[in-house]
């Protein structure tokens, strides 16, 4: 082994970035070995004619205002790294039927005032119980400060000022929401986000829930002016102006120990030695694949067992470069979420029985927020479903190109059918990316984007607490989505950001002894 470095961090997506710098920040000699040519993972953009695509990213939470910033901000902005952010006016509009069958046409804003009055609008009658749901969501989110500042603390003065919080943190959104008596419109309209989080409204956790919607409706959704591609060149040059190393085209192949300790990793180019391994991998990859078995506990894997391998969203998008504007097609808000059912358990379901039966879209343009998107007198969309391991894990490769295309045509119709919109008779470029091009590029199990899905007794609350005890392996950290914090790009920073917290902890306490 050439070089000691004192971490290692095996992939370069948003967690991998995040923990990497704060590492290099805090004066640990960090490498990142990357499999691909360039930073990101999901947070890139490619080029197609004359459309650069981003691959991934909807809209991004935790960002706030200039004045009143969001998590997101504030770790960029503590980075030094001046990012270009665009506000995504309005939450969703959404499209399909209420529980009851009847016709759906909502749009909600963002802004919480703004959101009380347009559920007002469309289910009178509900703003005293909207105003109690805000305040349920004030004290969750002050609650789980509260907690996370300490292990110790004054049960009477917890129960005094977080009591409904910790009768509500047990419970789905679902009996939440029936416990408070919600209107079923209000709990339909309401529900619209579940797909954010990859969880039905029965599975998905109260507190979860309660944290993502909060920061929608107050802070806003956001996206780079450049695609997410602008925040991992972004992170990527501060590391390297910070003396980091990038290795790119470099794959990890598996995390050397010698007896109990970390003492390098193993790639194609040779081993690199190290104490500490950050992984922005899956765990089922990490220990199933990377760790050599004698190291994995049997906690490891009865918790791999528990969660039956049940990964969460395996996304299916396909994204269009257009050769008319927006406005000629009639596209006037950034995303529109056409469901087949407010019932989320429902299309939940219908999802994963198979594409014939999965009715659910979202439909994204971005010239709506951004008119420089794309080139003048053209707009750039994508339309993005959940894909079924029914569909995809018995697909012959034969089957692929025809299968996914006639995947694509159906959420075309889908946004022709409900939103009137008619993408068909316009399409420039398309690109198409179904579950295996995530799972070809990431390398995560069936295309999973969100790591393994969280559920009641396994939500990211659950998981943060039981940090220690899920991922024991001195010296080995799972991150990002894999890790314990989940899905989607503000929880990969966040996750990224406290394992390297935690990690220079463990690495001075270690140099101390
Ligand atoms: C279509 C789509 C839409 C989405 N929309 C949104 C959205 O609107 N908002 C939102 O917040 N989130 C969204 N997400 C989810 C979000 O993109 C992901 O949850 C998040 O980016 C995952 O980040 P990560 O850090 O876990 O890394 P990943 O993006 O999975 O990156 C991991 C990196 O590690 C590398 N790697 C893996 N194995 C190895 C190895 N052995 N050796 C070397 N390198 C390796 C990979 O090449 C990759 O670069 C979306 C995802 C998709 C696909």
């Amino acid at each position: 082994m050439a070089k000691e470095y004192d971490v290692v961090v095996i992939g370069a997506g948003n967690a991998g970035l995040m923990a990497a710098l704060n590492l290099q920040r805090a004066g640990k000699s960090t490498l990142i070995v990357e499999q691909h040519n360039l930073p990101g993972g999901c947070a890139s953009s490619y080029v197609r004619g004359r459309f650069e695509i981003d691959p991934s990213l909807h809209e991004l939470a935790g960002v706030g205002s200039m004045e009143n910033p969001g998590s997101i901000r504030k770790m960029f902005r503590e980075l030094d790294l001046p990012i270009k952010w665009v506000d995504v006016n309005d939450c969703f509009r959404v499209i399909g039927k209420f529980s009851d069958g009847s016709p759906m046409d909502v749009t909600i804003p963002s802004g919480r005032a703004e959101m009380i009055d347009a559920m007002e609008k469309y289910v009178p009658g509900t703003r005293k119980k909207m105003e109690k749901l805000f305040r349920l969501f004030d004290e969750v989110s002050e609650g789980l400060e509260f907690f996370s500042r300490t292990d110790k603390y004054d049960l009477k003065y917890a129960i005094k000022h977080f009591g409904n919080m910790l009768v509500v943190g047990a419970h789905s959104s679902k009996i939440v929401f029936k416990a408070m008596r919600l209107p079923q419109r209000c709990i339909d309209i309401l529900s619209t986000y579940w797909s954010y989080l990859g969880v039905d409204l029965g599975h998905l956790s109260f507190l979860h829930y309660a944290m993502m919607v909060r920061s929608y409706l107050d802070e806003g959704a956001h996206i780079p002016t450049f695609t997410s591609h602008e925040l991992s060149v972004a992170l990527e040059d501060k590391f390297r102006e910070l003396g980091g190393d990038i290795w790119f085209n470099c794959r990890a192949d598996s995390i050397i120990f010698e007896g109990d300790k970390v003492v390098g990793v193993k790639t194609p180019y040779g081993d690199i030695a190290c104490k500490y391994v950050m992984a922005n991998v899956n765990d089922d990859i990490v220990y199933g694949k990377m760790v050599p078995k004698e190291h994995v506990t049997s906690r490891i894997r009865r918790l791999s067992n528990a969660r039956k391998h049940k990964y969460s969203a395996r996304m299916f998008t396909v994204h269009l470069g257009l050769d008319v504007t927006r406005e000629e097609l009639g596209i006037n808000d950034y995303s529109i979420f056409m469901v087949g059912t407010a019932d989320s358990e429902k299309e939940y379901s219908n999802m994963m029985k198979g594409f014939e039966s999965n009715e659910f879209a979202i439909l994204v343009c971005y010239n709506v927020v951004n008119p420089k998107a794309s080139p003048e007198g053209t707009c750039l969309c994508s339309i993005t479903t959940f894909g079924s391991p029914v569909d995809w894990n018995g697909l012959k490769p034969e089957d692929y190109a025809e299968y996914k295309t006639r995947c694509a045509e159906k959420l075309m119709s889908i946004v022709k059918e409900r939103a009137g919109i008619d993408l068909f008779g316009h399409v420039e470029e398309i690109a198409i990316a179904t579950p295996w091009t995530f799972a070809r590029y990431l390398g995560t199990p069936e295309g999973c984007v969100y790591g393994h899905a969280t559920s009641d007794w396994d939500d990211i609350i659950s998981r943060t607490l039981q940090m220690n005890k899920d991922y024991p392996i001195k010296g080995v950290r799972p991150i990002g989505a894999g890790g314990p914090r989940g899905d989607g790009y503000s929880s990969a920073y966040q996750c990224g950001e406290m394992m390297a917290q935690i990690a220079i902890k463990e690495l001075d306490g270690e140099a101390a002894v």
